[in-house]
């Protein structure tokens, strides 16, 4: 039996273009000299520009329908991938959406309140509520949640990055998936490397592996300078998306997060990050982004340095997608 068919009982509504290609990074593996590296392309989920994202928004938008909601509400920074994602999901569901964006970084370039995924939204339709500045999306949400229901709506809330047990069903998919390709290639694939923040996408991941008792381990690479907070964000989503798909017995000692990449702050540029977009815009003509798929990549990178992989091992890194925010930084590559 195919890995997928463990979710078929989870209502999805279609978003994604899947399975994403698994490809080999032949130029990348040749000048490092390491490890066989490959890549999963969900940056290539296909909506409106995809990203990690759409996996999880399938099944939160099913849930939405199903609940009889008519619009999706969602939170996150001015530059937030999960939020484009969110309001394209609506456009193509037929529901309305409404964004709560606060200024959560520091990057005073002025195309970063003006282009990017910013733009995307505009654009895509979204009603969107901007915190004041110094407010934090977490005081404003609620108070919006209620205005709505008092006008008589139907309102689904979606929190940070669509981030919980439903979306976690997202990952695990690609967890599935990811197996189901290494089978059909017949290939061995020994380590997983990712971004991770707000925690659905690894936690979910591994319930993916849990449940299907897969021996690949899965890394992530914190983005957010706070892994005892991601931590506790990947046990939660692990435990619970886990539990959905029947497994009973969680232990984790399968999380695993990476520090020393995300300095200084999240969605703050580092010298790595940079290091990293560049080399493999340039070896592969692969698009990251300076917010999480780029230091992300930089940890792969500095785990393949400190020999954290062996040479006849297989490492696969999950895109997690968010290209568009490189508008948001252009002085950055110029
Ligand atoms: C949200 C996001 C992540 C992190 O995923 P989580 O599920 O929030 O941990 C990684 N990469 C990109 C591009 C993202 O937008």
């Amino acid at each position: 039996m195919p890995h997928i068919d463990r979710l078929k009982d989870f209502k999805r509504f279609p978003l994604a273009h899947l399975p994403t290609p698994l490809a080999p990074l032949e130029r990348l593996s040749a000048q490092l000299g390491g490890p066989r590296l490959m890549i999963k392309r969900d940056d290539c989920t296909g909506l409106a520009f995809g990203g990690n994202k759409t996996r999880k928004l399938e099944f939160l938008v099913a849930d939405a329908l199903a609940q009889g909601a008519n619009r999706l509400v969602t939170e996150g920074g001015l530059q937030s991938n999960s939020v484009r994602q969110t309001v394209a999901a609506a456009v193509r569901a037929g529901l309305k959406c409404t964004l709560v964006l606060d200024e959560n970084v520091d990057w005073r370039e002025p195309a970063y309140r003006q282009s990017g995924n910013l733009m995307l939204d505009r654009l895509l339709g979204a009603d969107i509520v901007f915190c004041e500045k110094g407010t934090p999306r977490a005081d404003v949400f609620p108070g919006v949640m209620e205005d709505l229901r008092r006008a008589g709506e139907k309102p689904y809330f979606i929190p940070t990055g669509g981030s919980n047990a439903i979306g976690g069903l997202g990952y695990a998919q690609c967890a599935f998936e990811l197996m189901d390709q290494a089978a059909a290639a017949n290939i061995t694939i020994d380590h997983v490397v990712l971004a991770t923040g707000s925690g659905g996408s690894q936690g979910g991941f591994l319930a993916g592996l849990r449940a299907a008792r897969s021996a690949m381990r899965c890394h992530g690479i914190d983005i957010d300078n706070d892994v005892p907070g991601v931590r506790a964000a990947v046990v939660a989503i692990a435990a619970e998306t886990g539990a959905m798909l029947g497994v009973t017995d969680p232990d984790d000692s399968d999380v695993v997060i990476h520090d020393g990449y995300a300095a200084p702050a999240y969605g703050l540029p580092n010298d790595a990050m940079r290091a990293a977009v560049k080399l493999l815009a340039r070896t592969e003509a692969i698009l990251l982004d300076p917010v999480y798929s780029g230091k992300g990549m930089a940890g792969m990178l500095g785990l393949i340095e400190q020999g954290a992989f062996a040479a006849d091992e297989t490492v696969v890194f999950i895109h997690t997608g968010g290209a568009p925010t490189l508008f948001g930084y252009t002085s950055l590559f110029q």
